[in-house]
């Protein structure tokens, strides 16, 4: 099935129950309209001139028009390409022209990012340019750039202004094109998060992200009853592929709280919209339950979501579980390269295991743990996760080399270090990229932070390492205290002594007030290596 077929399936099982719900646009609406607006769009992108298997990118933040079109280039063929709204004009050249988009959907600002102004510093052109005939020198592909919101803009159309076309045979056109889709086409291209360095590109194709979505609503056992609220990217596989995919697949409704993750406004709309699922990454289930205001709100409906994207400290689970009514959260874990979600807790697990692991790989999944030689290590042992099957995207878009050192025979190298044990769960111990060796011991950073996050005056740390003359690398924290807690770099090494190995209490404790973040919400290790390095010189 493909994701445009599948969408039509859903409406006509529940035409009238609710599909998609915007707060801050006013927008609410059921799946017979959601499905009805989906292939207008598609039609009027069609009309444009755009024809299955053109690229078009899309850079805004959360807004009911970003759901729209991520189903309408489904119907219609096109390759949707998700760009990060927290990407400056370079990256935007990099992106589009990488995967050459031959339109943009963009919104014009959010705060201090100014899209449209960005793009015209690279496509001055554009002003001059009628809507549609673009000839930028800096993007040669690209031709049409469509604007989200009321005022026209040079050179733009405006999302209102896309040809809508809903005659008889303007539709029929969009249906013949999606009869003539294969499932194995490609669909998107996701930028990685760039949490190690320059983002990729992984292509997906329909049938990588929509049986992924599928299996991540079963195992939260989502149905047409439950209202997700979604504070996560749509940019990124989470919110596309674990928000809105897990929702279609299922007939659950999307709640979309806001444009970009706002602790409040989150916690707001779960209440207004009485949600019964909440996605987040660790940092901002942290964000809402360190609020002053959490104490006002009625979370009582919440049921279930998924806490995913980055480590998951335990007492933030526990907190989860008990202070949000979130009693059957899952974790999970996964990489866009693989669409994204390869092993899921489920609420059948005992709890402990809940807490404590990833979970057990999906359905029609492989996985192995191999050595540095690729070699598959004896189960409970750590080596790098290596997983394979439907999910494994089909290489990074243009880019044969990075592909090839990543996939081998159907496997995806995840670059991440993990453990089964002899029931099938997993245990990430941390990304290979972030292991650090101290004097020929091999130190998990993971392990550290969930130490050091035990102490009651550290809300947030990331451990480390940085260079060091004689032990090759030492361990390094960055901690960001509770407010309104005190506490030293000597507190926090006494309080490590003896409880945790001598080599692993880290050398050198500096405190912060925020951590460098990709706007999936991911620290950036990397980032903060070459801040030290430069302290330390
Ligand atoms: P880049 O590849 O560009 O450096 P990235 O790897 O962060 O960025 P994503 O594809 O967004 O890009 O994230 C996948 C990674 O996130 C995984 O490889 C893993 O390191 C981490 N991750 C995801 N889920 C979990 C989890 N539940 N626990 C620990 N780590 C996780
Ligand atoms: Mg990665």
């Amino acid at each position: 099935e493909t994701i445009g077929a599948m969408l039509r399936r859903i409406a006509s099982t529940w035409p009238q129950r609710p599909a998609l719900v915007v707060p801050a646009q006013g927008v609410r609406l059921t799946w017979r309209e959601f499905d009805d607006e989906v292939t207008r769009l598609a039609a009027g992108l069609l009309a444009l001139g755009l024809a299955p298997g053109d690229r078009i990118g899309i850079w805004s933040l959360n807004r009911a028009e970003w759901v729209l079109v991520q189903f309408a280039t489904a119907r219609a063929g096109l390759i949707l390409v998700n760009i990060n709204p927290a990407y400056r004009s370079h990256e935007l050249e990099y992106a589009l022209n990488a995967v050459e988009c031959k339109a943009l959907v963009l919104a014009r600002a959010f705060k201090t990012s100014d899209y449209l102004r960005m793009l015209r510093e690279l496509a001055p052109e554009l002003d001059a340019s009628a809507p549609g005939e673009l000839r930028a020198a800096k993007l040669p592909a690209l031709r049409h750039v469509i604007v989200l919101g009321d005022e026209p803009a040079p050179g733009c159309r405006r999302f209102d202004d896309i040809p809508i076309r809903d005659d008889a045979d303007a539709l029929a056109l969009v249906d013949a094109v999606q009869a003539r889709i294969d499932p194995h086409d490609p669909i998107n291209i996701q930028f990685t998060s760039g949490t190690t360095g320059s983002p990729k590109g992984a292509t997906l194709t329909h049938r990588n992200i929509l049986n992924n979505g599928w299996f991540v609503g079963e195992c939260m056992r989502l149905d047409e009853r439950d209202r997700l609220c979604i504070p996560v990217p749509f940019y990124h596989c989470f919110g596309m592929v674990l928000g809105n995919l897990a929702c279609v697949t299922h007939g659950a409704c999307m709640v979309v709280p806001g444009e970009g993750f706002d602790p409040l406004l989150t916690l707001q709309a779960v209440q207004a919209e009485r949600c019964t699922a909440l996605h987040g990454v660790p940092t901002m289930f942290i964000a809402m339950l360190e609020h002053p205001r959490f104490g006002e709100f009625d979370l009582s409906t919440l049921r279930t979501g998924i806490m995913a994207g980055a480590p998951c400290p335990i007492e933030v689970m526990k907190r989860v579980t008990a202070q949000m009514h979130m009693g059957e959260v899952t974790i999970a874990y996964g990489m866009t390269e693989t669409s994204p979600v390869s092993f899921q807790t489920t609420p059948d697990d005992p709890v402990e295991r809940r807490v404590d692991s990833v979970g057990r790989i999906h359905p029609h999944l492989e996985v192995r743990i191999a050595d540095q030689e690729g070699r598959t290590v004896p189960r409970g042992e750590t080596g790098e996760l290596l997983t394979r099957g439907y999910s494994v995207m089909r290489r990074y878009w243009g880019d044969p080399k990075r592909t090839a050192e990543v996939l081998v025979d159907g496997w995806m190298h995840t670059g991440d270090l993990a453990t089964i044990d002899t029931d099938g769960y997993c245990r990430i111990v941390g990304r290979l990229k972030d292991m650090l060796i101290r004097g020929g011991e091999n130190v998990y950073p993971r392990e550290i932070e969930e130490f050091l996050f035990t102490h009651p005056a550290v809300a947030e740390v990331q451990v480390f390492g940085v260079p060091d003359e004689i032990f090759g690398e030492e361990v390094c924290a960055w901690v960001r205290l509770s407010d309104g807690s005190q506490c030293t770099d000597d507190d926090l090494r006494a309080f490590c002594q003896g409880r945790i190995a001598h080599y692993k209490i880290p050398r050198y404790i500096e405190f912060v007030d925020a951590f460098p973040m990709t706007i999936t919400g991911k620290a950036q290790k990397f980032l903060m290596r070459e801040e030290m390095a430069r302290r330390l010189a």
